[in-house]
């Protein structure tokens, strides 16, 4: 089973995420998580490429691309061999987030892009996408507690975010078989709670 975590910086995703692996690895489910861009050292270091701040101005293009190349290291190296050997796959962040990003905010395409990563991906989707729903104001309040790496990307400003918001949404509205809104506006135990129960539906099928 292969799960992902999208949505916009500050929407919680990673704090719910811990919970709900611990929760998981409690019912003694094999369970690994992980993260893009990354999860696996040449990933981290096209995430490292990325965000640093020595790659401001970097082309949209070539952004996207490193996205994507770091996505196929991470299924063909970590994901697919972690699912054939019978884990529950979580991941934070995936392909909807360079659909959003980069074909949404940074005007690529969010069809092109959604359709362009089927082809690189070779039709491997994740089985169910959990997609974390929060308001601009919400999300930047939550970021501004938060103190951690601090890359380019979070100089981002309104309109772009706002931008990657609308195309998580239409992605959501089109890829309803595959995509479940959670209401990240929630405290974290509503959220947790929201989450493992969509979850878990999915898993006990
Ligand atoms: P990013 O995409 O940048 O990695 P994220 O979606 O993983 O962000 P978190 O790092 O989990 O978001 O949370 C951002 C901040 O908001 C943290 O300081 C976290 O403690 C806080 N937070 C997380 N969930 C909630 C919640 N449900 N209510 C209020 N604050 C929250
Ligand atoms: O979720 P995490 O904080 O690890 O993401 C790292 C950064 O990369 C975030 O600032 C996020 O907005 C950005 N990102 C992006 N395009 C993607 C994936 C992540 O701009 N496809
Ligand atoms: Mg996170």
């Amino acid at each position: 089973m292969f799960i992902t975590i999208e949505g916009m910086d500050g929407s919680g995703k990673t704090t719910a995420l811990l919970r709900v692996k611990k929760h998981l690895e409690d019912l003694n489910y094999k369970v690994v998580m992980t993260r893009e861009p990354g999860g696996l050292p040449i990933s981290e270091k096209i995430r490292d490429l990325i965000l640093n701040k020595d790659s401001q101005g970097m082309e949209p293009w070539t952004e996207a691309l490193l996205f994507i190349a770091a996505r196929k290291e991470h299924l063909e190296k970590v994901i697919k061999p972690y699912l054939k050997q019978g884990y529950i796959v979580i991941s934070d962040r995936f392909m909807d987030s360079t659909t959003a990003y980069q074909g949404g905010a940074r005007g690529l395409g969010v069809d092109y892009l959604n359709e362009l990563q089927k082809t690189i991906l070779e039709g491997f989707l994740p089985d169910l996408t959990l997609y974390f729903e929060l308001s601009f104001e919400d999300a930047e309040k939550r970021l501004s507690g938060r103190h951690d790496e601090k890359n380019r990307l979070d100089e981002e400003g309104r309109k772009f975010k706002e931008s990657v918001k609308q195309a998580f949404e239409d992605l959501s509205k089109k890829e309803t078989q595959r995509i479940t809104v959670i209401d990240a506006s929630k405290t974290p135990d509503e959220v947790f709670e929201q989450t493992k129960n969509v979850i878990l539906e999915k898993i006990e099928l």
